[in-house]
């Protein structure tokens, strides 16, 4: 391992391409440690997660929030003054701002580590040379970070659509939404224009939401979405879009020649990798059939001298994830190499209304690892509704390994089931048990004490 602040007959240490959470967090932590590094980034600094991604995303979300706020507030005695309006265009500018004011930390960050920005767009020539529009520079390693893009599905009209990149910034509020697709973002436009008091119709082609999660979750969720007033359309697929030139409007046609009506078509039918164009292959790194850099446990690419971390590998496709990779990578190369990423017990949360928040497994992957489990679940109308008038209801899962007692799922459908789940993602990394669970005290009157006072399984 060459040492970081040692002559080299490289430009620079380590060359970063894309500015986003995986490569911001790489650049910054090597340069911390006194590598030479240039960062190119052909669009604004923070990437998805930032620009159009977790952050915006969850603003929306908290907008759409009040919705409910203003709608349980007279059950608690508030009377308001008028019916409350909403403005999208405060909120985008609002939004755009506060991103404008995150891309100046990120650059604050970069300068801060003595990284060397490069704007434009980047491309592999060969294992140590980076071109950026037209200039070249070297290095010892290179890492690529560059995320991933939505794809629109191949059917008539897919082109008057929008995808989640564009939504945020729509000129005008849609008031009849129609959103295909059934994973994270789907689900979660779908509940924040909802709230926002769009008319929202999700097209799902299968029988099911959130297809990788628990199938009490997909259920509990689907039933609560449709209480919120989503017209989800399970077993649906839109054939074709078209446009009334004179209006604007666009129309989608369904199996059976349904058509619906919308102002806006969002597809959130997935994403693919930044690799197109880049020179990757050309240059020897091997990427998968989707187009994703394949890599080693070290993130090593067939190519010895680049590595790749974040969305660009397909793995899993979350902030923290491309953030905690890049550390590997960093100290892996400048540090003691001791660092490890584990991809067991990573949780994550669906910012729907209400929000879905798991670690672990499902019932179906437990019984399918571990043989026999035992099973405790819990659906409850929350302590909040009793006033407010509300019918949502939280539901709460348990899946315990009925031969260790260890506890190796954990779900929620519920408000704020990211913040709980966070926290018992760590006791489940530690390996707790049910029994320890059980001896743990709850915090009360809270939802998530139902995660320590579940007794009697329902199933096992
Ligand atoms: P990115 O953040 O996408 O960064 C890649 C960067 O590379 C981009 O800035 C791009 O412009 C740049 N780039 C690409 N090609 C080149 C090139 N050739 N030259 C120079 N620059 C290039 N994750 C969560 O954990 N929680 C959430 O709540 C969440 N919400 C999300 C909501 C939405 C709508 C979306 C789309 C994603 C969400 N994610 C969420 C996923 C998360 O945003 C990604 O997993 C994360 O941003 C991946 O980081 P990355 O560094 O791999 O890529
Ligand atoms: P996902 O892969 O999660 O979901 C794609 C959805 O589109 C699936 O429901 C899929 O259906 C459906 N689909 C694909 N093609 C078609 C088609 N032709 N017609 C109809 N439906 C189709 O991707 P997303 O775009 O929702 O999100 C990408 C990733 O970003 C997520 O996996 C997640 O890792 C990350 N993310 C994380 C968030 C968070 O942490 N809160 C929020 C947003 C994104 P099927 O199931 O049948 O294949």
């Amino acid at each position: 391992m060459p040492s970081p602040a040692s002559p080299s007959s490289f430009d620079f240490d380590l060359f970063v391409i894309g500015g986003g959470s995986g490569g911001v967090r790489a650049a910054r932590m090597a340069g911390q440690r006194g590598a030479r590094v240039a960062l190119a980034e052909c669009a604004a600094l923070g990437g998805t997660c930032v620009n159009v991604g977790c952050i915006p995303k969850k603003l929306y979300s908290y907008a759409a929030g009040y919705a409910e706020a203003f709608e349980e507030a007279p059950g608690y005695g508030w009377t308001l003054p008028e019916a409350p309006r909403f403005d999208w265009r405060v909120l985008k500018a609002n939004r755009a701002k506060e991103i404008a004011r995150l891309n100046r930390v990120y650059q604050g960050l970069l300068d801060g580590a003595g990284v060397t920005l490069l704007q434009g767009w980047a491309q592999l020539v060969d294992g140590h040379t980076v071109e950026v529009d037209g200039r070249r520079h070297t290095a010892k390693h290179i890492l690529v970070a560059t995320g991933g893009m939505p794809v629109l599905p191949d059917l008539p009209g897919a082109e008057l659509g929008v995808v989640s990149d564009a939504v945020f910034d729509l000129p005008a509020f849609p008031q009849r939404l129609v959103v295909v697709g059934a994973g994270y973002i789907a689900c979660e436009f779908a509940s924040i224009f909802r709230g926002l008091g769009a008319q929202v119709t999700q097209l799902v082609r299968r029988a099911h939401l959130l297809d990788a999660f628990d199938e009490d979750v997909r259920e509990f969720l689907a039933r609560e979405m449709g209480k919120a007033g989503i017209d989800l359309r399970m077993n649906t697929q839109a054939e074709t879009i078209t446009r009334d030139e004179a209006t604007g409007r666009l129309s989608v046609s369904l199996a059976r020649g349904q058509v619906l009506e919308a102002d806006t078509v969002l597809f959130a039918t997935g994403r693919r990798p930044n690799t197109e164009g880049m020179g990757l292959e050309a240059a020897g790194v091997k990427l998968d059939a989707r187009g994703a850099v394949v890599v080693d446990g070290e993130y090593r690419s067939s190519l010895l001298s680049v590595f790749a971390v974040g969305d660009v590998c397909t793995r899993l496709q979350l902030t923290p994830v491309a953030l905690a990779e890049a550390m590997v990578v960093v100290d892996r190369l400048f540090g003691d190499a001791r660092r490890r990423m584990d991809y067991d017990y990573v949780p994550t949360a669906v910012f729907t209304h209400p929000n879905v928040g798991t670690c672990g497994y499902t019932e179906a992957a437990a019984r399918a690892k571990f043989g026999e489990v035992r099973i405790f679940a819990t659906d409850f109308k929350p302590l909040r509704h009793t006033l407010s008038g509300r019918e949502e209801r939280t539901f709460m899962k348990l899946v315990v390994d009925a031969k260790s007692d260890r506890v190796v799922g954990l779900h929620m459908v519920g408000p704020e089931a990211g913040e709980i789940v966070q926290g018992f993602a760590v006791a489940m990394r530690a390996g707790a048990t049910k029994a320890q669970f059980d001896s743990t005290i709850g915090i009360h009157p809270t939802a998530a004490e139902e995660f320590v006072t579940m007794r009697e399984p329902t199933v096992g």
